[in-house]
C-alpha cells in the first residue's frame, strides 16, 4: 500500500522520520499474517475519518449539552453513532464515548458498585481480561475479586464453581465475557445465577461484538443490567470502548435529581461516570468513525463477513486438530482459538517468537492451570477477524496451519522460517490491504 502516489506526501515532507516509521508498519500489515484474535483492518472511509479534522474538536458534554461552543456538526457524529449502535444490538441506552474498552468496563464498575464492593470474574489465565478483577488492575484493587475458571474437562465455564462461589462470596456484580474464551458466553445461565444472589449482571463482549451485532452469537441484551464493548476487534471498527443497555431503567440506589427531587435513570449516571467521572473531552473523529464503522455494520455484507470469520476459524480448528493439536474446549464457536501446546513441548513464548520471524502474528496465551508464568505461557490465541477481512478463506486457512505447523515443529529451524516467511508474502500479495492507496 506504500506505492500510492499521493499517500502521506504532507507527512514525507513535514517529518520524514515519522513517514518512514509508518510505511514499515504499512508494510509490515500488509506482508504479515495477522493472527492476533483481537486485530482486525478497518476501511478505508473508517481510516479517512479517524484521521480527519474532527480531531481537534473539544466537545465535553453529550449531543445539545455540552460546555463547548462549534458543537453541531460532532453532535450529528455523535448521534448518528448512538442511533447506529442502538439498531446494531437491539439496545435502548448506549454511550459511544469510552475511550477504550478499559474505560467503558471502569464506567459500568464505578456505576453499579462501590469501592470495597465484591466482584465476581472469569479467571485471566483461563480466559478474563485484566479488567475482570486483575490484582495490577484498577478493578482488582478497587474491589474485592473472587474469580472463577473453567472446568478441566470442558474448557467451558464451571457453572457448578459460578454458583458455590456466588453463593459464598455474595458478589454484587458478575462479570462474564473474556478475551480468550472460544465459546459462546453463557449469559442465560450467568443471569440465573445473578438473580438467586441479587447480583448484578455485567456482560463484556468486547471480543464477539461483531458477531453478536450479526446474530450468530446470542445477545446480552435480556440478560444483562450493562454490556461493554470495545469498537476495533469483530465490529471491525475504530479503536474505542462502548456501553450499552437492552433497557434503561430508574436506578436502584436512590439518586435523584438535585432540583426536582426525580429518581434519576441509569443512563444518566453511566453517562456522568463516563463524563466527568473518569474521562474528559471525547475524542470526536474516533466517535464519528464509530459511526461509520456501525454504518458498515449495519448492511448485509458485514453478515456475509462475520459468517466467513466464524467459518474459518471452524476450518482451522479442524486444520489444527487434525495435526494433533489440542485446543482448549475442543474447538470454538467464535472467531478465537486457543491452542494448548504443552503436547508440542514448545512454549507460548518460543512459538509466538518463532512465528513472528515467519512473519505469523499471533499472541502467546495462558492456558487454563497452565504450570507456566505469564510470560512463558504453555498456549497460543489466533483468531480470523483480520485474515478474513483480507477476503482469505477455507483454502488458506489449511494452508496457514501447516505452516504454522512448520514453524512450531522446530522453532529454532532457520531454514524452515526463511522458507514460510517467503510463502505468507506471496500469501499476502494475493489479499492486498488498502488498494484505496495503491492507484
Ligand atoms: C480487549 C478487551 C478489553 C479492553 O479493551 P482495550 O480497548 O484494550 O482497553 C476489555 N475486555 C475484554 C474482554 C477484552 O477482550
Amino acid at each position: 500500500m506504500a506505492s500510492g502516489k499521493g499517500a502521506f506526501t504532507f507527512l514525507k515532507n513535514a517529518d520524514s522520520k515519522l513517514y518512514e516509521i509508518l510505511m514499515r508498519e504499512v508494510s509490515r500489515e500488509d506482508y504479515t499474517l495477522e493472527l492476533i484474535a483481537s486485530e482486525n483492518f478497518v476501511s478505508y472511509p473508517i481510516l479517512e475519518m479517524a484521521g480527519g479534522v474532527m480531531t481537534n474538536k473539544y466537545a465535553e458534554g453529550y449531543p445539545g449539552a455540552r460546555y463547548y461552543g462549534g458543537c453541531e456538526h460532532v453532535d450529528e457524529a455523535e448521534n448518528l453513532a448512538r442511533d447506529r449502535a442502538k439498531q446494531l444490538f437491539n439496545c435502548e441506552y448506549v454511550n459511544v464515548q469510552p475511550h477504550s474498552g478499559s474505560q467503558a468496563n471502569m464506567a459500568a464498575l464505578m456505576t453499579f458498585i462501590k469501592v470495597g464492593d465484591t466482584i465476581m470474574g472469569l479467571d485471566l489465565a483461563h480466559g478474563g481480561h485484566l479488567t475482570h478483577g486483575s490484582p495490577v488492575n484498577f478493578s482488582g484493587k478497587l474491589y474485592n475479586v473472587v474469580s472463577y475458571q473453567v472446568s478441566r474437562e470442558t474448557g467451558r465455564v464451571d457453572f457448578t464453581e459460578v454458583r458455590k462461589l456466588a453463593k459464598e462470596h455474595k458478589p454484587k456484580l458478575v462479570i462474564c465475557g473474556g478475551s480468550a474464551y472460544p465459546r459462546h458466553i453463557e449469559f442465560e445461565q450467568f443471569r440465573e445465577i445473578a438473580d438467586e444472589i441479587g447480583a448484578f449482571l455485567m456482560a463484556d463482549i468486547a471480543h464477539p461484538a461483531g458477531l453478536v451485532a450479526t446474530g450468530l452469537h446470542p445477545s446480552p441484551m435480556p440478560y444483562c443490567d450493562v454490556v461493554t464493548t470495545t469498537t476495533h476487534k469483530t465490529l471491525r471498527g475504530p479503536r474505542g470502548g462502548m456501553i450499552m443497555m437492552g433497557k434503561d431503567v430508574e436506578n436502584p440506589w436512590g439518586v435523584v435529581a438535585p432540583k426536582s427531587g426525580r429518581t434519576k435513570m441509569v443512563s444518566e449516571l453511566l453517562n456522568s461516570t463516563v463524563m466527568p467521572g473518569i474521562q474528559g473531552g471525547p475524542l470526536m473523529h474516533i466517535i464519528a468513525a464509530k459511526a461509520v464503522a456501525f454504518g458498515e455494520a449495519l448492511e448485509p455484507k458485514f453478515k456475509l463477513y462475520t459468517q466467513e470469520v466464524v467459518n474459518n476459524a471452524q476450518a482451522m480448528a479442524d486444520a489444527l486438530l487434525s495435526k494433533d493439536y489440542q485446543l482448549v474446549s475442543g474447538g470454538t464457536d467464535t472467531h478465537v482459538i486457543l491452542i494448548d501446546l504443552t503436547n508440542k513441548d514448545v512454549t507460548g513464548k518460543a512459538a509466538e517468537k518463532a512465528l513472528e520471524k515467519a512473519g505469523i502474528t499471533v499472541n502467546k496465551n495462558m492456558v487454563p492451570f497452565d504450570q507456566r508464568s505469564p510470560f512463558i505461557t504453555s498456549g497460543m490465541r489466533v483468531g480470523t477477524p483480520a485474515i478474513t477481512t483480507r477476503g482469505m478463506g477455507k483454502d488458506e486457512m489449511n494452508r496457514i496451519v501447516d505452516l504454522i505447523d512448520d514453524v512450531v515443529a522446530d522453532v529454532e529451524n532457520a531454514a524452515t522460517i526463511k522458507r514460510v516467511k517467503a510463502e505468507v508474502k506471496v500469501l499476502c500479495e494475493s489479499f492486498p490491504l488498502y488498494q484505496e492507496l495503491h492507484n
